[in-house]
């Protein structure tokens, strides 16, 4: 029987997740994943805050509505299915002056427009019966959201792939996928060539998405634009002082949601992230500027027209850059018993943010079909939420179009 092949590009989790599906869906199907590390999911999938985003904040009848939605039945019913941690925590999202409530207005406005079960609105007094010290003019509860770590998703389908007869290939770099008339040719970093030629083709590559669609001749747009954000452990014995996440009511001009408590399914209590230009899209450390990396936004028309118009969030979120203890005393805006709490960093994260040429920041799932090549052009948060909701999607309407 002539099998159907299918390369996918990238080992986070949208790549798993599209692979795991293509074999669910197609058992008789072959399916190999390149991934360019030694390890799957090294880059956005285990370096994030683990929400399992319960569909707030998102424009009613957009991509990231409706996957985030469906993205959460299916973390919840996988991580029951393989016993993994899933921890149903809860979320506030806190209006600290009256000026912000017609935003978390329009947050509640959205949230029942996408269906979110049990989200209810908060007056002041009542705030403290979900976080006891929490302080703030209103907020919207959300029960429903949950923590997890993406990283042991990811490693359990990466296993569950393999088990199902697909293939992880670590530490191969793709540089770019070529429609031949016999097939997709997969050429590789060190210019070698795959012998296989794929009948089909899925690019999740993240970080470096935009470069390998290019490289496939793709169009050069929307371009990635790497955004750090840096989180911070707090002292183990102040960790229960809150008891799931706290958010604050996010800036509508950006697309982060703005630096939150987040419980860590390991048990840790951690805020963060904030949100700034990264030196490399890969810097993890902080302190290495890569040339390259840094070029490629300085020399795109897009990023100028983007800093232009955001100078105030540019100055605000400089302040957390460089002085941890004004970062810690914006989070405790919310919980002023943790104003003075130790803390210590944690890994950062970086995102990797779909810019168009206009300046403007993408807001939703970009996934591009390029003949039978498809692209993943834009998934940041909740991108690890909605990642199985992708793979079906990618899987049962984009491809089988
Ligand atoms: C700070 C931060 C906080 C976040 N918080 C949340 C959250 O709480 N909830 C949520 O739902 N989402 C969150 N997100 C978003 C979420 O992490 C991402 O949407 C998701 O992880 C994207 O997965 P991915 O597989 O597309 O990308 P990645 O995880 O980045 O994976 C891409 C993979 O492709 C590989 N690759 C790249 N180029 C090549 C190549 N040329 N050849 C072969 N392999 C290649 C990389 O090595 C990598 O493994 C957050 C992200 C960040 C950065």
């Amino acid at each position: 029987m002539n099998q159907i092949h299918y390369a996918i590009i990238g080992g986070g989790i949208n790549g798993l997740a599209v692979a795991r599906q293509i074999l669910l869906d197609k058992p008789h199907a072959r399916v190999t994943v390149f991934e360019k590390e030694a390890a799957v999911a090294m880059h956005q999938s285990s370096h994030n805050s683990g929400v399992v985003h319960a569909g707030l904040y998102y424009e009613p009848g957009s991509l990231k509505a409706r996957l985030c939605r469906r993205g959460v039945e299916l973390v919840r019913d996988y991580c029951l299915t393989n016993q993994l941690p899933y921890d149903q925590c809860g979320k506030v999202v806190v209006a600290l002056a009256h000026e912000e409530e017609g935003r978390l207005e329009n947050i509640y406005q959205r949230s029942i427009a996408n269906e979110v079960p049990g989200v209810r609105m908060l007056e002041a007094q009542e705030i403290q019966s979900v976080e006891p010290n929490c302080i703030g003019v209103s907020a919207l509860h959300s029960p429903e959201t949950a923590i997890v770590s993406y990283q042991i998703i990811a490693q359990t389908m990466a296993n569950e792939i393999i088990s199902r007869g697909g293939d992880v290939l670590l530490q191969q770099s793709v540089y770019a996928l070529t429609q031949t008339p016999n097939g997709i040719e997969v050429k590789l970093e060190n210019n070698q060539i795959h012998p296989t030629r794929f009948d089909y083709a899925v690019s999740c590559c993240g970080l470096q998405s935009d470069r390998l669609a290019q490289q496939s001749g793709d169009e050069k747009t929307p371009r990635i634009i790497p955004f750090f954000g840096q989180y911070y452990v707090i002292d183990a014995t102040a960790r229960n002082e809150v008891k799931g996440l706290i958010y604050p009511v996010p800036d509508p001009q950006f697309p982060f949601l703005g630096v939150h408590f987040t419980k860590r399914i390991d048990g840790e209590m951690t805020i963060g992230p904030n949100a700034f230009i990264a030196f490399g899209r890969e810097d993890y450390a902080g302190g290495h500027v890569n040339l390259k990396d840094m070029w490629d936004y300085l020399s795109y028309p897009g990023f100028w027209k983007f800093a232009l118009k955001n100078g105030a969030a540019t100055i605000r979120e400089s302040k957390t850059v460089l002085s941890p203890d004004y970062f810690l005393k914006e989070a405790a805006k919310y919980v002023p018993k943790l104003r003075h709490v130790a803390i210590k960093p944690a890994t950062r994260g970086i995102r990797a943010q779909a810019m168009n040429a206009n300046g403007h920041l993408e807001d939703d799932f970009v996934i591009r079909q390029q003949g039978n090549i498809t692209h993943i052009r834009n998934a940041p948060s909740p991108g690890a939420t909605s990642s199985m909701a992708i793979g079906e999607y990618i899987v049962r309407e984009i491809m089988n179009h």
